[in-house]
């Protein structure tokens, strides 16, 4: 005979297909020996029968629930609608997920005309009884019979007027009597019917009610939301009713097993004397601490600290626990595994092994590596209070408050007068560089989480805001205006990176707190992983703050951004627009010591781990001015002083503008296209990396440079490249009287280079997959113009699931990976291999790099904790799937 009624003792808390998770976490409870109030689930089977039944339920089902109420009797010593001791019980849906759009909890289910009179009898508090009573109706109605609450709410509205009473606490039991009475007629308005009065009657008109309940409107959309299966069906809970208003010996609280803001090993939490749940919910009256609850009822408190460790224990797991003492008596009504901040989950994790729950493997599965991008920022101190002016993406965390700029240029000047600034755009380009390093943040109105703002910040560890829509910003006028609101040069805003949150004025802000938990956790972390973490850093400020994270090494160094630094760019223009060779070498002799000096920097901040060095890698308009500006100003000299130099210059580098201008400079002359055919850059760029190994060796320190080149897309590219890298260095050697040890490699990002990995292999040490230019070119998408037209509409609709430039697309972009490592390892089993495209960062991506045999990640200063713990978590998932699969013969 099928089971579909299981009382808690039956059950446990692996039957959660069957008795959904309430009812396995009620019988888990139970099966331990705690003090639940007595109950038994339906399960979700009865559910499936009551729906092939014609929303009927079944004769057995009936005759089990009627089983399971009379074992329910005895063990409680009171029976459902007896006068003279009546069994109150709950009534609640429970399916396997816990799902908000299903029904809502009756109380009290039992109470009638009869049963009210003895309740008053029994607890000697007739107004706790009337009241109750009166709850139970509203509530039954509106859940079971569908009357709307507006009714029930409107009477009592009525009553406490004309009494000329303020609050419910108020009323007396006569009155609740007087309103009971109002609600029976609202009722018999509405159904036509009397209140059932028949409690066996109520309980089966709820269970109906619950199982209704999986297919009402609310419960159909979530179900579609979150994916949740329509077969799976509900349970439902039938437990007897504990009463925490039964006077001043009773009470209702929640309480966490450890304090969920900074993990420390207390309980935490609060409790009303003399309420019920919803009393604590609605927060009326304000209600105590825990603590208090150790002088005021010390038994109690005994009890329930006791009761939470054993739950802890039980569950390994920091718990959110629901509790109600009636008459001095603790009963536990609900447990779950309890949501915290990052610092506590942090504290909580290692606290746990210290104590012995959990071991250091579980320890590092517990912390979530996203949250820990809000343990390395500032961050607004969550207590001050925020006037949020307008919202977009939270590109970037970390909090910041600043003058509002509007142009690059303004926040370089007054950056450097030591004045704090945020800088507003529309979007930024790389022409921005230097006023973002000389801002606290970065927002702009358009552009998505990986535009150049979101990339460049978050590499910088600078909080940004992107796309925010609200944001109508004119840059001539030196405004920005939301709504009514007008945002003028100078006025202060702080910007919350992690909310995407924008305020007026300055808000407290608090440090971030790299905790001793923190570092072991991390330590730990760097124990078990086996693929390599180290940081994309273009300056030694970066790499410092890399090596103070724990990376090993630099992925990535684009030195494209040390020709962006402050006082260079006119050089490298004078470099670009040089009409003869004279004039372009004698701008790149005047780039040579700069880039050494950061080359010096970033070794010596790396102390002998690996530096991978890329070549120069964009397009060299990027570095011009703006073609239609630079128009405009050249048809204005043309009118007003056409005969000065300054048009002359102008005119000249507009040339050259033109001349650089390309269709699609995204697929133009770029990359190691750039060092073919202007080999002279390269050179000088190698020669700078050299000369300060030089420099280094002088001192006696260790350098470990990897010579990166960009961009390749055919082995002929590599086989040139790579020459003109060991001609250099020759030729630097016999100079400066040295041997460098040092790798050539290349960067992976055309799937033409992935294809034919096997060739390129031959003439590369090292691979490093550029995976923002390897989405780029395998989808055939422009990032920027993809993520500013249809990205955001192709996530929203779910034609891709997520976004591929923040999310390896393991599919499509992650076979090419695959092809590229295996085929490389053929015909060069010592390849090393390695990823720092923005993917080196983000946790899916980095398991699977680990499961694709990657030797490292290489991602921004700021995420190189997140990965090295996100890499230990890949290698414990993947011995976990391991042990599964391994079945003893
Ligand atoms: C890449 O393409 O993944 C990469 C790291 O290079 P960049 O982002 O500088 O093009
Ligand atoms: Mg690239």
């Amino acid at each position: 005979m099928e089971k579909y009624v299981y009382l808690f003792h039956e059950g446990n808390g692996n039957m959660r297909d069957l008795l959904g998770g309430k009812g396995a976490n009620l019988a888990e409870m139970t099966r331990i020996g705690l003090p639940v109030p007595y109950g038994f689930t339906i399960t979700t089977e009865a559910c499936n029968a009551y729906y092939e039944s014609n929303k009927s339920i079944p004769a057995l089902v009936e005759m089990q629930v009627l089983e399971a109420l009379t074992h329910l009797e005895e063990k409680m010593g009171k029976k459902l609608g007896d006068p003279e001791n009546p069994l109150l019980v709950s009534v609640r849906s429970g399916s396997v997920f816990s799902m908000p759009g299903m029904m809502d909890t009756i109380l009290n289910l039992g109470m009638n005309d009869e049963t009210v009179v003895g309740m008053a009898k029994l607890t000697n508090n007739p107004r706790f009884a009337y009241d109750s009573y009166r709850r139970f109706i509203q509530m039954f109605s509106d859940v079971v019979l569908e009357i709307d609450s507006y009714y029930f709410e409107q009477l009592l509205e009525e009553t406490r007027e004309q009494k000329g009473y303020t609050s419910d606490p108020e009323l007396t039991a006569e009155d609740w009597q007087e309103v009971i009475k109002g609600y029976k007629e609202i009722v018999r308005k509405h159904t036509r019917k009397d209140f059932p009065q028949d409690p066996k009657n109520q309980l089966f008109l709820a269970i109906n009610a619950v199982f209704n309940s999986w297919n009402n409107q609310r419960a159909i959309v979530y179900r579609r939301l979150n994916k949740i299966p329509d077969h799976l069906g509900t349970a439902v809970n039938v437990q007897s009713m504990v009463f925490g208003n039964m006077g001043n010996d009773s009470g209702t609280g929640v309480a966490f097993t450890r304090n969920p803001s900074t993990g420390e090993p207390e309980l935490y939490g609060e409790y009303l004397i003399n309420a019920q749940g919803e009393d604590v919910v609605a927060g009326i009256r304000t209600p105590q601490a825990i603590s208090t609850l150790k002088s005021e009822m010390p038994e109690v408190y005994q009890q329930f600290s006791e009761t939470a460790k054993r739950l802890e224990q039980h569950y390994k797991e920091m718990q959110d626990i629901e509790f109600t003492v009636e008459r001095g008596k603790l009963f536990i009504l609900q447990t779950r595994s309890g949501k915290r901040t990052a610092q506590a989950a942090i504290r909580i994790a290692v606290d746990m092994v210290k104590e012995g729950i959990i071991d250091r493997k579980q320890a590092l599965l517990r912390v979530d590596p996203d949250q820990l991008n809000q343990l390395l920022h500032r961050r607004i101190d969550e207590k001050a209070e925020r006037k949020i002016l307008a919202k977009g993406l939270p590109a970037s965390p970390g909090a910041a408050t600043g003058q509002v700029v509007f142009d690059a240029d303004e926040a370089e000047q007054l950056g450097n007068d030591g004045k704090k600034v945020i800088l507003v755009r529309p979007e930024t380009t790389p022409d921005d560089i230097h006023g973002i390093v000389a801002s606290q943040a970065i927002v702009t109105s358009r552009g998505g989480m990986t535009s150049h703002a979101a990339v460049v910040a978050r590499g910088m560890g600078k909080a940004c805001i992107c796309g925010c829509e609200a944001l109508k910003i004119d840059v001539k006028a030196k405004q920005l205006i939301v709504g009514e609101t007008v945002v003028n040069y100078g006025d202060m805003i702080t910007i919350d990176g992690s909310t995407g949150e924008i305020m007026l004025g300055e808000i407290p802000m608090i440090d971030p707190e790299l905790s001793p938990e923190f570092q072991l956790l991390l330590s730990w972390a760097d124990q078990e992983r086996k693929i390599g973490v180290r940081a994309n850093a273009d300056n030694p400020e970066d790499a410092r703050k890399a090596f103070e994270f724990g990376a090993g090494g630099v992925g990535l160094c684009r030195t494209e951004h040390m020709f962006m630094e402050q006082g260079r760019l006119p050089i490298v223009q004078k470099m670009i627009i040089a009409e003869n060779d004279e004039e372009r070498m004698e701008a790149i002799e005047q780039l040579l010591p700069m880039q050494q000096g950061d080359f010096e920097g970033i070794f010596e901040a790396m102390q002998g781990y690996p530096v991978t060095i890329r070549l120069l890698d964009p397009p060299l308009h990027e570095f011009l001015p703006d073609k239609e500006e630079l128009l405009v100003e050249v048809t204005k000299l043309q009118i007003l002083d056409p005969q000065s130099d300054e048009l002359k210059q102008k005119e000249k580098l507009l040339r050259k503008v033109r001349q650089l201008d390309e269709f699609n400079p995204m697929l133009g002359l770029r990359g190691c296209r750039l060092g073919m055919v202007h080999p002279e850059i390269y050179e000088m760029q190698v020669k700078a990396i050299f000369y300060a190994a030089a420099k280094l060796a002088e001192k006696g320190m260790e350098v470990n440079p990897e010579i990166m080149i960009p961009l390749v897309g055919h082995i002929n590219e590599l086989k040139s490249m790579r020459e003109l890298v060991i001609e250099t260095a020759q030729r630097v050697e016999e100079e400066t009287g040295r041997n460098f040890k040092y790798t050539i490699g290349t960067m992976i990002e055309i799937p033409r280079a992935a294809l034919t990995a096997d060739q390129i292999a031959e003439e590369a040490d090292f691979f490093s997959f550029g995976t923002n230019d390897l989405t780029q070119t395998t989808f055939g998408y422009s990032r920027d113009d993809a993520e500013g037209k249809f990205l955001q509409s192709y996530i929203e609709t779910k034609v891709l699931p997520q976004n591929p430039f923040a999310v390896l697309d393991q599919d499509g972009v992650g076979k090419l990976v695959e092809t590229g490592v295996k085929l490389g390892r053929k015909t060069n089993p010592t390849l090393k291999t390695g990823i720092c495209g923005e993917h080196g960062g983000e946790k899916s991506s980095i398991d699977f790099c680990y499961r694709t045999g990657l030797d490292y990640v290489s991602c921004s200063p700021y995420r190189v904790p997140l990965a090295r713990l996100a890499a230990a978590q890949a290698t414990i998932r993947q011995e976990q799937k391991k042990c599964e699969a391994y079945t003893p013969v």
